[in-house]
């Protein structure tokens, strides 16, 4: 059994089902995170795990023991929310030392593991500040801090980020990272944010309407996203439809043009639509470029967005729509022009939606 296992959790609020049969293990000293839309379940499955909503199915079973009729104080839970929750009228060193005060430790030991914990977050010398005297990145590390102090045996982080500016934000997932590997703590992290979850996770689950679609490392979710729903709230990555020309060899159509693919397509027949994904990385129009696929058509209009440039491309009497990377050999195209597609058909992934 996983350190921290979920089975067949449930969630309903009066009549309606916010989370359905979810069931995951977590290992020890795991990075996970819930990634989605706001309204997902994302949070509820959290406040579950803490204790703070009580499951209407299954159980939490954290180190082999059954969370059910715990209190939330009983868990040994360390927690970090998205507002700060410092206490206003205590100093960093005392909010630090909260939990272990009200744990019953000794003045010493109290003094010993706050200076250990202020030199994890690299705050030591804010120790006499209030939190009303710190930044928003530095309240969220003494909020870091406080959870860490008590030894939790799981760590919950619900969107500790969101209320930061976008540069502190990543230098703190990146702290938070390397402070969450020093410690070895199995830590459940909630974000909507696919950056995020994709740069620090050791596994994601990607929630939709209170499911979980997919759960895999970064690496999966973002190459091989299971269902329409994960490539396109993940991803970068171009849809595009088309329809299934044979499936025993795994042969579409786009545009009226026959693709094969690299392998045959399961559950669908000749004539239905199939929706395929393809990385911007992995399409270019640029002369020369490689692939083993050519789509020619006429560009309707394009977008240049820095990194990307989104096109749209009249293919037969179909229109798709791609971006691609801005790399040096390309010069943006123009409504109105002729230009082929290019990529390799090894590079189309079958969707489900
Ligand atoms: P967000 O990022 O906006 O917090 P989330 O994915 O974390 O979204 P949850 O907070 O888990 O979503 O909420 C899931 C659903 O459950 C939402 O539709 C929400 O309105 C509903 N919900 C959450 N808490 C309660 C509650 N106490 N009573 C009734 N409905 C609730």
């Amino acid at each position: 059994m996983a350190f921290l296992t979920l089975t067949n959790i449930q969630k309903s609020f009066g009549l309606v089902q916010v989370v359905h049969n979810f069931n995951m293990g977590i290992e020890k000293g795991e990075f996970v995170s819930f990634l989605g839309p706001s309204g997902c379940g994302k949070t509820t499955i959290l406040r579950m795990i803490a204790g703070f909503e009580t499951p209407s199915g299954g159980s939490v079973v954290i180190n082999g023991k059954d969370q059910g009729a715990l209190k939330p104080n009983q868990r040994n839970i360390g927690m970090v929310f998205q507002a700060y929750a410092l206490f206003p009228n205590m100093n960093v060193h005392d909010n630090v030392a909260f939990g272990l005060k009200v744990a019953g430790a000794s003045k010493t030991d109290i003094d010993i593991r706050v200076k250990q914990m202020l030199g994890l977050i690299k705050l030591e010398h804010l120790a006499d500040r209030f939190p009303y005297q710190l930044s928003g990145g530095q309240q969220q590390r003494v909020a870091l801090a406080r959870a860490l102090a008590v030894k939790p045996q799981v760590l919950l982080l619900d969107e500790p980020l969101s209320a930061l500016d976008a540069k502190i934000r990543i230098s703190l997932r990146e702290e938070i990272r390397q402070i969450q590997q020093q410690l070895g703590i199995t830590t459940v992290f909630v974000t909507h944010d696919q950056e995020e979850a994709l740069s620090i996770s050791d596994r994601i689950v990607v929630m939709n309407a209170g499911r979980a679609d997919q759960i895999g490392t970064p690496f999966e979710i973002y190459n091989t996203p299971a269902t329409r729903f994960v490539a396109s709230f993940v991803g970068t990555l171009n849809i595009i439809e088309g329809k299934v020309a044979d499936p025993a060899t795994g042969a579409v159509t786009i545009g009226g043009q026959r693709i094969a693919l690299k392998e045959p397509i399961a559950g669908l027949k000749g004539g239905d639509s199939i929706s395929l994904a393809l990385r911007p990385e992995a399409a270019s129009i640029a002369e020369g470029s490689k692939g083993d696929t050519s789509l020619p058509g006429e560009v309707v209009s394009t977008s240049f967005l820095g990194s990307v440039i989104r096109t749209k491309l009249r293919v037969g009497d179909d229109v798709i729509s791609f971006d691609m990377f801005n790399d040096p050999g390309i010069t943006p195209p123009v409504a109105g022009e002729n230009v082929s597609l290019r990529f390799a058909a090894k590079d189309l992934l079958v969707i489900r939606e």
